[in-house]
C-alpha cells in the first residue's frame, strides 16, 4: 500500500516509518501542508495520513481543497491532537473518511489504513460494465456480445461505455458528445456518424438491437425506443 503522510513532527514521522515499512507499506513523507497537497494531488496514493496541525496550510485545509478543488477521493485519515466533538465534525466535514487522536497506537493506525483502503476498493465502480448479453471491460476496452468480441472504434468505445454506465436510462446526445469530446464536440452530426458504426457492430449481427434512438433527445440501451 502507497501511503502519504503529511506530518510536521519528525518523532511521529520516525514512528510511523519503523512501524509500517516492515508491514509491506510504501510511504511518502511530507513535512508541512503545502507539500502535502502538491504531494497528494501529483501521485497515486492509497491512503493519506494527515496531520490536523501543520505549518502552513493546515491539515483541514488541506483535505478540504483534495476533496472540493481538486475532486480527489484518495481515502484520508486525520491525526488530530484533541479529541474534541468539534475537531471530528470538522474533519468530516472537511472530507475526512477516519481518524484517530494523538497519541495513538501503531496497530489501531495500521487496522484504520487497511480498513479505509478495503472500504475504497469496494467502493470503485466495477471494471467489466454488463448489459444484457454485451460487455465491455474498461480495463482494455475489449468489449463482447453474446461472447463474440466486438470490433469498435475508439470513440464507439467510448459511447458504449457511457450507454452501459447509464444503462437502461436514456442519456441525452448533448451528454455523450459532452463525455466523448469534452466542451468542443466536433459538427452535429458527428455523434450520429458515429452511432451509427456503433450499432453495425453492436446490433447488426445479432437478432435482439440493444441500441435505440429517440429521435432528438438521444440514446439508450435497452428500453423501447421509437
Ligand atoms: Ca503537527
Amino acid at each position: 500500500m502507497r501511503i502519504l503522510i503529511v506530518e510536521d513532527n519528525t518523532d511521529i514521522t520516525a514512528n510511523l516509518c519503523a512501524f509500517l515499512q516492515p508491514l509491506g507499506y510504501t510511504l511518502e513523507l511530507a513535512h508541512s501542508g503545502n507539500a502535502g497537497l502538491e504531494q497528494a494531488r501529483a501521485g497515486s496514493h492509497d491512503a493519506i495520513v494527515l496531520d490536523l496541525g501543520l505549518p502552513g496550510m493546515n491539515g483541514l485545509e488541506v483535505c478540504r481543497r483534495l476533496r472540493s478543488q481538486h475532486h480527489m477521493a484518495t481515502p484520508i485519515l486525520m491525526l488530530t491532537a484533541r479529541d474534541t466533538l468539534q475537531d471530528k465534525v470538522l474533519g468530516f466535514e472537511g472530507g475526512a473518511d477516519d481518524y484517530v487522536v494523538k497519541p495513538f497506537s501503531m496497530v489501531e493506525l495500521d487496522m484504520r489504513l487497511r480498513a479505509l483502503v478495503r472500504r475504497a476498493v469496494g467502493a470503485r465502480p466495477p471494471a467489466v460494465l454488463r448489459f444484457d448479453d454485451a460487455t465491455l471491460d474498461l480495463s482494455c476496452w475489449a468489449a463482447t456480445r453474446a461472447g463474440v468480441p466486438l470490433r469498435l472504434t475508439p470513440t464507439g468505445y467510448k459511447l458504449l461505455a457511457v450507454l452501459m454506465r447509464e444503462a437502461p436510462r436514456l442519456v441525452p446526445r448533448r451528454v455523450l458528445e459532452r463525455e466523448v469530446w469534452g466542451d468542443h464536440p466536433p459538427d452535429s452530426d458527428a455523434l450520429r456518424t458515429h452511432i451509427h458504426a456503433l450499432r453495425l457492430a453492436l446490433d447488426k449481427p445479432f437478432g435482439k438491437p440493444l441500441l435505440q434512438t429517440l429521435p432528438g433527445i438521444g440514446y439508450q440501451l435497452g428500453g423501447t425506443g421509437v
